[in-house]
């Protein structure tokens, strides 16, 4: 027997000041949700007043091995699967 399944989207507003830190708390919040089958690689934002406009959060390219880069949309350093945490000084 094979279930089928089907992708759904959920529209969920957030405030905040500008796309950087919609990005942010998008990925933060993909992130967290993964355990409930949430495809965080494929999570957008965009401006309630535009939401024909999508920004992608998360880098779309592919690592050797098939699987994505778990890295932010417009990182400086080279494609992996786990995000690069900065260590403050
Ligand atoms: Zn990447």
């Amino acid at each position: 027997m094979t279930i089928e399944v089907s992708r759904y989207v959920i529209h969920l507003p957030i405030v905040t000041t500008d796309l950087v830190r919609a990005r942010v708390l998008a990925r933060t919040a993909a992130r967290a949700l993964t355990f409930l089958c949430v495809d965080a690689q494929e999570t957008t934002v965009s401006e309630e007043h535009n939401p024909d406009v999508r920004h992608r959060v998360f880098c779309p390219r592919r690592l050797p091995d098939g699987r994505r880069c778990g890295l932010r949309i417009d990182h400086d350093v080279p494609c992996t699967r786990r995000r690069v945490r900065r260590r403050s000084i």
